[in-house]
């Protein structure tokens, strides 16, 4: 049943430009909005780009403390690249000569990530897959600075659901967890209101001043467009997976990202999935699963992860939101309003 959406209205053009602009800009720098009262430090990490906003403690502490997050999303992104000197390109490596290889063994905390990524693997049943690194080679996904030309041939993508040789790929679930360890580094240096955001996801902790944060969410084919906004209430993550996100042509084809292990191709069905909760690593695996779910199963699967806010925008143009998600969301145009709906969980 499709019903008139009671929260469609258009937002002031201020938000949008407080929470998509800055991305558009592109440059990074720090700067100070004095009557704001926040500190904004903007950095290129993990092939997108990062915005600390801290609000409430002085410009210098701040300054401070958002640099040391830099410097931690340079870390987290060398250590968890899948190829390269880091600990899981080291990893990767000596997987493709021993699939029996302990990740613990070569490095303790990657050790940890990997087994988080198995649980949430498990919790999905398999849907969220961080062993398909070699796939994503495959397909030519995994250079952050280039994109592929053309699909992989068949054959080879036959090969890989026979085989399935294991490498380890974090691109799915990495960026929550470093925007959850940079929250944790904030926190530890006594700020918090914050938000980090890296490339549109992020994790909100407190307020800005005497008002929520403010988020807003890409309308999914229109770059510079703004879906929808929601106000985080206390400590919130917001995450999303798009199949515009990276993506090629070829032949009038689009293929996307974000793979299916069942098929070993993009995944089809749904355009976006945003995940609304406390922690950002299981929302940023939670969004990457639930596209590979597809447009049937993804209330299932959500309810698997104990993700209760969840909003999907359908390849058909339809648009669904959980009842936890609904009092959320406010549509920037009432013709998105009109395309959505509700959907109960399992
Ligand atoms: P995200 O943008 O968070 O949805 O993550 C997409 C990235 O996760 C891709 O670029 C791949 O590195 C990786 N990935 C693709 N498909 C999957 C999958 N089914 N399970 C886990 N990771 C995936
Ligand atoms: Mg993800």
């Amino acid at each position: 049943m499709r019903r008139a959406w009671p929260h469609a209205w258009r937002l002031p053009a201020a938000l949008s430009l407080a929470v998509l602009g800055l991305a558009a800009l592109g440059l990074a720098g720090c700067g100070r909005d004095a009557q704001e009262n926040a500190t904004q430090h903007r950095f290129m990490a993990m092939g997108t780009l990062v915005d600390v906003t801290v609000y409430g403690v002085p410009a210098d502490e701040a300054g401070t403390a958002a640099r040391e997050v830099e410097r931690l999303f340079h870390d987290l992104h060398r250590a968890w690249q899948p190829q390269g000197d880091g600990a899981l390109g080291r990893l990767n490596t000596m997987l493709a000569a021993d699939p029996a290889t302990d990740p613990a063994a070569v490095d303790a905390d990657l050790g940890m990530l990997i087994a988080a990524a198995n649980g949430l693997a498990q919790d999905t049943g398999g849907l969220f897959d961080p062993g398909l690194g070699a796939l994503v080679q495959l397909w030519g996904f995994a250079s952050a600075e280039s994109l592929p030309a053309a699909p992989p041939p068949p054959e080879a993508v036959a090969a890989w659901l026979e085989e399935r040789p294991l490498q380890v790929d974090l691109g799915g679930f990495a960026k929550g967890v470093a925007v959850d360890r940079a929250i944790a580094l904030l926190r530890a240096r006594g700020i918090e209101h914050a938000i980090v955001n890296a490339g549109g996801d992020l994790r909100a902790i407190g307020r800005k001043g005497d008002r929520p944060w403010r988020i807003g969410i890409r309308a999914p084919r229109d770059p510079a467009g703004v879906l929808a906004a929601l106000e985080t209430a206390g400590d919130e993550a917001v995450f999303t997976s798009g199949d515009y996100e990276r993506w090629f042509e070829h032949d009038g084809r689009r293929y996307h990202h974000i793979l299916d292990p069942r098929t070993g191709y993009p995944t089809a069905g749904l355009v976006s999935v945003t995940v609304l909760h406390a922690d950002a690593g299981r929302a940023d695996a939670a969004a990457t699963a639930l596209m590979v779910a597809g447009p049937e199963a993804w209330p299932a699967v959500a309810a698997a992860l104990g993700i209760e806010a969840v909003m999907v925008v359908r390849a058909d143009g339809g648009i669904e939101l959980t009842p936890a998600m609904q009092p959320r969301i406010w549509f920037t145009d009432a013709a998105y309003g009109g395309q959505a709906r509700v959907r109960p969980l399992p």
